[in-house]
């Protein structure tokens, strides 16, 4: 799929506020600083689409982005800051939680993980809380040009050794990117083609 037409739609903390139109939905959310906003940027060649921010938790709100007219692209805010308690759920602010338990038109969730690190508990948590919730997800690791190739294999490797450590019984989809190298852009948006012609 090429992307055409990237225009941004509306921010806000109430999913009631979202977009009524009634398409397909692929939401992008993980930890603060994982890359987020320059793989927006990538995907749908910007340069500031999303807002890339060297501070943590800045981008606090559900942005809606249409995409050649026909799907929309959520960008999530990063979590990670919040307080962590014992209940996992109130670890993501509420309204995110809101967000993937009401919202209809969400086909996928992308779950951001920085190729470079072991398994972080907060990811893992979330894609618990995802999993009992029933929402479908992919992993997208991003930063892959920070380490050699042998290294991405061996990296991803440890992490589905670690979900499986987990009690996941098998690994989600997922892909390799890179925002600055351009890597798995074709991949990812075919994946979301494919899906969205099902
Ligand atoms: P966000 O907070 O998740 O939206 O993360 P940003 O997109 O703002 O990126 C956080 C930092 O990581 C910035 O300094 C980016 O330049 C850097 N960064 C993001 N993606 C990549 C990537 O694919 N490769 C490299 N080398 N740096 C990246």
């Amino acid at each position: 799929m090429k992307i055409n037409t990237a225009e941004f739609i509306v921010s806000n903390s109430d999913v009631t506020k979202c977009p009524q139109d009634f398409l397909p939905e692929y939401a992008f959310i993980g930890r603060s600083n994982v890359g987020k906003s320059s793989l927006i940027n990538m995907i749908t060649n910007h340069k500031n689409l999303a807002k890339t921010s060297g501070r943590p938790g800045k981008t606090q709100l559900i942005n809606h982005f249409k995409i050649n007219n026909n799907w929309f692209l959520v960008d999530l805010p990063g979590y990670g800051y919040a307080k962590v308690s014992k209940k996992t759920k109130s670890v993501f602010q509420q309204f995110i939680t809101d967000y993937f338990e009401t919202r209809e038109q969400l086909v996928c969730a992308f779950v951001l993980i920085d190729i470079r690190h072991e398994a972080q508990k907060i990811d893992i948590e979330f894609m618990s809380y995802m999993g009992e919730s029933e929402i479908p997800f992919c992993i997208i690791f991003t930063k892959a040009d920070k380490i050699s190739k042998v290294k991405i294999d061996s990296h991803v490797a440890a992490y589905k050794k670690q979900m499986f450590a987990n009690n996941w019984a098998e690994m989600p989809q997922y892909f390799v990117t890179s925002s600055t190298e351009s890597i798995g852009k074709e991949e990812l948006l075919s994946y979301i083609d494919e899906v969205n012609q099902e």
